[in-house]
């Protein structure tokens, strides 16, 4: 039988463990839920995935020589680095401090990229804050692909906010048809909200 997994009582997903445990060679059900968020599949199968590591194929430059802030989901830009929506969020309000300049090592960046890469996580984390009612972030990068980045070729700091008991149901709400406009508005929010 599926079961249902309330999430404080928002999303109510059904899932099922039956397939899984009439599988030779797995073992019995280990008792713990499970949570399927097959929006990440587009991520894992890698669309929108850069061909190489050059600049040409790389969508943070691309998103950078664009002006089009409204397509790509820019939400600040500074001098040296821009604030931008990630399109396949962790939690709403997802989002990535990149520098400019393609670059993939944090050592590599000049002194008033980094300073100005942290200034702006502070902005927006003060902006999250007030628009979103954040109660908690994850900050920082994933450096390499050993480190876990998904494009290693270009530095981003990602800004997650994060409520409590937020891990099972925004990011599985949050894959929906609706989700591009869902994003636009998220980034209308933002940006009106940002100093
Ligand atoms: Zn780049």
């Amino acid at each position: 039988m599926p079961y249902r997994t309330p999430v404080r009582g928002v999303a109510l997903l059904t899932v099922s463990t039956m397939e899984a445990s009439h599988q030779d060679g797995i073992g019995g059900p280990d008792g713990l839920e499970r949570l399927w968020t097959p929006y990440r599949m587009a991520y894992i199968r890698g669309e929108n995935k850069p061909g190489d590591d050059s600049a040409g194929e790389c969508p943070f430059c691309r998103i950078s020589q664009d002006r089009d802030d409204e397509r790509f989901l820019v939400v600040h830009r500074g001098e040296t680095a821009y604030a931008v929506l990630n399109l396949y969020p962790y939690a709403a309000g997802h989002l990535m401090v990149c520098p400019y300049r393609h670059v993939a090592d944090y050592v590599e960046t000049t002194d008033e990229e980094a300073a100005e890469i942290a200034a702006m996580t502070k902005t927006a984390v003060r902006t999250l804050r007030s628009v979103s009612r954040a109660e908690g972030f994850n900050l920082g990068m994933n450096q390499g692909a050993a480190g876990g980045a998904g494009i290693a070729a270009h530095l981003h700091q990602h800004v997650v906010p994060r409520w409590v008991g937020d891990t099972n149901f925004l990011p599985v709400i949050g894959h929906t048809k609706a989700l591009p406009e869902l994003l636009r508005d998220t980034r209308r929010l933002l940006a009106e909200a940002w100093p």
